[in-house]
């Protein structure tokens, strides 16, 4: 039965191709489908794996040694107790029998439904046993598999496939970086997640927010991804599927023909030069913006260097990974932002380091520099690693989530201090280092002066930027439609910090998805930016708009949507300008 989900447009693209199921990189399963004289023998295969499971948690309870602490005990005993509640035990048997399906897929089913509902406890302690389910689990799951780890989708097939899954974790997400997946849908998530980010640096059509897919959609169907659009069309008939294979060659017509501007240099119609930079999250995309033509790196998120692991990359590996960039761009500028860990970017699945991810309000806690000053060691480590590094390339640092003075000054003293140490080793380095900061919270905004005085660059992060003028979670896809960049409070301080570094020539540049959108191109530079810093898939696109672009006829249109006060007639203008 053919039917469409809508949800949330995040990486543009059209895609064909069939449905893979996932619940986490972690725990991925496949559903297929088993035969009615089968299912007896399936059941039996799950009873098996319990079993198996139970008899290894006895063998870790009688083995624990003396010397350990005593949670150790107790925690065998949980996950004892978790494997045989009967949630886990006796309901996945009954979605084996009803939806005829194998014992992983019914098992991790029924494990989202339970974690789901230790989300909305409250109490901390409970939540988190959430953690322990999965582990239990992943035990059953191994020994369905029969002690060899899940199988991998041949990479030979991955191009036809499309990931569905409820939700992805932006660790989740950097983990895919190895495949080539056709798409990617998901339940949940919002547009400037870090999920939905990192999809769209992969360069495959995304949607996010569809909220039923996981459950509507079977592994093997054929999908429709219209990331353009934001719909989902599953098992369509053999017309639509024509229709969609045009769009789709359509569309790959168009971006092959977005290579040509490669090389040509990046300028409005009366030559005024725009600066076009990369946003990247590992040393490998560095190929990817040199592809584009990119002129530097404007964001380098470090701290996706810090997930999928339990431990803290060491300052060697850091400044492996910083040299790898600062040299793979070739004397162009990269700008090296410090850890920004905290809110959605949680950084061990197994709680290494989880920085906020127990606090009440993780957005609004210790994420990002905030975390940076109460963890000094870790702090001055990837300051080490970046002074070392800014000897073989043009580094710049940048500062997230800046809205205190002090916060400046106490980075820049434990900055003077790491240099200091590198200096009496004999170390060398870059002395004159350029340091900036985000503009991502509206305090910075609406003071900046105060901001301009005490750094050499600014960066506007509008994702950020927008998630707390607007008081909109920028993950939760139920207020996703209220999370909206032309909202006039949003325009305002966007156009006020421009005009202000701009005035104090400090140099301004915007990082945040708002600069790799290509509606949004003409209004920036109307509004007076000239640097802008995006996802390499998205660069070539703005440069089109770029050479496209009148400055004289921009300039006063985007004074006028600045100005009005209704949203319709401001969208109205902006269709006027992008004309
Ligand atoms: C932003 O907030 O706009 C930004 C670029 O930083 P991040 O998306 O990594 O929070
Ligand atoms: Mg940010």
């Amino acid at each position: 039965m053919s039917f469409a989900l809508h949800g949330l447009a995040v990486s543009p693209g059209i895609t064909v191709g069939q449905a893979h199921l996932v619940s986490s990189a972690r725990l991925e399963v496949a559903r297929y489908e088993v035969p009615e004289e089968a299912l007896e023998a399936e059941v039996a295969r799950f009873e098996a794996a319990l079993g198996r499971v139970r008899e290894e948690l006895a063998a870790l309870a009688a083995h624990v040694p003396p010397e350990a602490p005593p949670e150790l005990a107790a925690f065998v005993n949980l996950h004892r107790l978790i494997l045989d509640d009967p949630s886990l035990a006796q309901t996945p048997k009954a979605l084996i029998r009803e939806r005829r399906a194998n014992a992983e897929w019914a098992l991790v089913l029924q494990m989202e439904k339970l974690a789901r509902r230790f989300e909305e406890i409250e109490d901390p302690y409970l939540r988190e046993r959430r953690a322990d389910i999965e582990q239990v689990v992943e035990r059953v799951l191994k020994a369905l598999a029969g002690g060899r780890s899940l199988p991998e989708p041949p990479a030979s097939l991955e191009q036809n496939m499309i990931v569905v899954a409820h939700d992805l974790s932006p660790a989740d997400m950097l983990l895919f970086k190895r495949h080539r997946f056709g798409g990617f849908v998901t339940d949940v998530g919002g547009v400037t997640s870090h999920t939905a980010i990192v999809a769209r640096s992969l360069g495959i059509p995304a949607i996010v927010g569809l909220h039923h897919a996981r459950d509507m959609i079977r592994e093997g169907d054929t999908l429709i991804v219209d990331g353009l659009a934001g719909v989902v069309l599953v098992d369509p008939d053999p017309l639509l599927l024509g229709e969609y294979r045009l769009r789709q060659s359509g569309y790959a017509l168009e971006r092959e023909k977005l290579k040509r501007l490669r090389a040509a240099p990046t300028a409005t119609l009366d030559g005024t030069p725009v600066e076009l930079y990369a946003n990247i999250e590992v040393p490998q995309d560095v190929a990817e913006a040199r592809e584009v033509g990119a002129q530097g790196v404007g964001l380098f998120r470090t701290e996706f260097l810090f997930m999928n692991r339990r431990d803290l990359p060491s300052e060697e590996e850091q400044f492996e990974a910083y040299r790898e960039v600062l040299a793979g761009m070739d004397g162009r500028p990269v700008v090296i932002r410090t850890l920004d860990i905290g809110a959605d970017k949680a950084v061990s699945p197994d709680g290494a380091v989880e920085p906020g991810a127990a606090a009440p309000n993780p957005a609004l806690g210790l994420r990002a520099i905030r975390y940076c000053l109460a963890e000094p060691q870790v702090f001055v480590t990837q300051l080490r690693a970046i002074l070392r590094a800014s000897a073989y390339g043009r580094a710049r640092i940048l500062l997230p989530m800046l809205a205190h003075a002090h916060e400046i000054e106490q980075a820049l003293a434990l900055l003077a201090r790491a240099k200091q140490q590198l200096e009496r080793d004999g170390v060398a380095f870059d002395r004159a280092i350029p340091v900036g900061g985000m503009i991502e919270v509206p305090a910075a905004a609406l003071a900046l002066p105060m901001f301009l005085r005490r750094l050499d660059f600014v960066s506007l992060g509008t994702n950020d930027l927008i998630q707390y003028t607007l008081a909109i979670d920028r993950t939760d896809d139920a207020v996703a439609h209220l999370y909206d960049p032309l909202h006039p409070a949003v325009l305002a301080l966007v156009a006020n910090v421009i005009r202000s570094a701009n005035r104090a020539r400090v140099p301004v540049a915007v990082c945040g998805e708002m600069a790799g959108e290509p509606e949004l191109t003409r209004l920036l530079l109307g509004f007076g930016l000239r640097n802008f810093s995006m996802h390499p898939a998205q660069l070539l696109a703005v440069k089109e708009r770029v050479l496209k672009t009148d400055l004289a006829q921009a300039r006063p249109l985007a004074q006028r949507i600045l100005r009005q006060s209704d949203p319709a007639r401001a969208r109205e203008l902006l269709a006027k300008l992008n004309a």
